[in-house]
């Protein structure tokens, strides 16, 4: 028995999608992990079989090839990707959540036309916001954009970039007008065969080593004037409010990626025998495991109820805020113990325990470090008492 099929408060449809989803994880990504992970590479076929099942375009309206449903169902695909595999999860997490949402919201017509029907069949998006010298404080951007008239001209680095390596569009924020500050930020859409832009370093690194994650550099990159995002200047509300939807996404990766550690210890934990008797009996390990499938539990209803909350058309910022807190916090905390459950070969690649070890990390930092979540709950609970 697996917590794999587990699923509570879901409609039918819902629990049917999630499934799914579960299946394709299990097939197609499954026996690829460890390879992409050693070679830090995303495969490409696999990539290809994401956009035949629909999950590069699960929100997209039907109309622009996409499945046309909600945003909890991409909250449940990247749930039961990460379960499997935390790199293909937020790949297809950036897709749905950060880059088909912001053409979705601030696209004109004719770029929805343009590019919704691309991202949901064969191209790969990225959403661009950090550089070197701004992370956090992401507004203090350096990259510029001059009107030259018939199109913009961009100059600067994008630092980070998840999915940089696979994409062919990116979602791009760079200031039009310093003077102005934040509200000087416009969003555009770049390609990558526009002259001038190139793609840099690909890091190297610690976890989620199958998503590629690269500088991108732009030299007097030339973008055509029909390629503003929403309107000039308002590229910090583009930024802000996609990655308000982004931040339940990670939650769901963080929530998949703990119910994949668990599952995988505790099959472990029954068949290990010690002192004549599997360790899963020991009442020292059923009380640190009934611990971790309470924090589990904890981890699913905050995210789901953000989720929730947003496809209601509710107020969500705080939830998102909170679910990605805690979820990250989480995630690492079930993802280390179940590295002692399975004991010394916890700590080595036979199994994938140390894998989501290294993965789990990634929670607290992108979209916003738990600094910065705590920084928003902070302001939201003091607006209700001040
Ligand atoms: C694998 C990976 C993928 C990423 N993918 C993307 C992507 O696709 N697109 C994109 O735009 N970016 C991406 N990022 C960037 C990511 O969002 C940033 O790394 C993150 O926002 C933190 O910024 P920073 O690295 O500059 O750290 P800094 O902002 O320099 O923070 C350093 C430390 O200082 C703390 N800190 C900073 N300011 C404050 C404050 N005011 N109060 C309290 N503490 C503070 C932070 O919490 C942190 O602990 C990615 C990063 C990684 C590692």
């Amino acid at each position: 028995m697996t917590a794999h099929k587990a699923v509570t408060n879901l409609s039918e449809e819902e629990q049917m999608f999630k499934e799914s989803v579960a299946n394709f994880a299990e097939n197609e990504v499954g026996p690829l992990v460890e390879e992409m992970d050693r070679e830090q590479t995303m495969d490409k076929g696999l990539l290809d079989k994401c956009f035949e099942m629909g999950l590069m375009g699960i929100e997209v309206p039907e109309e622009y090839g996409g499945a046309g449903s909600s945003f909890f169902n991409s909250i449940l695909a990247i749930e039961e990707l990460a379960f499997v595999d935390p790199s293909v999860s937020v790949c297809v997490d950036v897709q749905n959540t950060l880059v088909n949402n912001a053409v979705l919201r601030w696209g004109s017509d004719e770029q929805k036309e343009e590019y919704l029907p691309r991202l949901t069949r064969q191209s790969i998006g990225a959403y661009c916001l950090s550089e070197p010298g701004s992370g956090s404080d992401a507004f203090a951007m350096k990259t510029r954009a001059v009107d030259e008239g018939d199109h913009w001209s961009i100059t600067g680095n994008k630092l980070w970039i998840t999915n940089g390596k696979e994409a062919d569009i990116y979602i791009l924020m760079a200031n039009t007008d310093p003077d102005k500050g934040y509200k000087g930020i416009t969003a555009f859409i770049v390609e990558d065969d526009f002259e001038g832009f190139e793609v840099g370093k690909k890091e190297d690194k610690l976890g989620i080593r199958g998503s590629s994650t690269v500088e991108l550099i732009l030299e007097d990159c030339k973008v055509p004037k029909e390629n503003v995002l929403g309107e000039v200047g308002k590229g910090y509300k583009v930024a802000m409010e996609t990655l308000n939807e982004g931040r339940i996404g990670i939650g769901a990766q963080m929530l998949g990626l703990a119910r994949g550690a668990f599952d995988h210890a505790m099959n472990y934990i029954v068949e290990r025998e010690q002192f004549g008797k599997p360790v899963a009996h020991f009442q020292g390990m059923q009380f640190q495991f009934a611990q971790l499938a309470t924090e589990i539990e904890t981890a699913k209803l905050l995210v789901y109820n953000a989720a929730r909350l947003k496809d209601n058309g509710e107020p969500f910022m705080k939830e998102a805020a909170m679910a990605k807190l805690r979820t990250s916090q989480i995630a690492e905390k079930v993802a280390s113990q179940c590295v002692e459950f399975f004991g010394g070969v916890g700590f080595t690649k036979e199994y994938p325990a140390e894998k989501y070890y290294r993965d789990a990390k990634i929670g607290s930092i992108y979209e916003g470090t738990s600094n910065m979540q705590l920084q928003t709950i902070a302001k939201m609970v003091l607006r209700d008492y001040e």
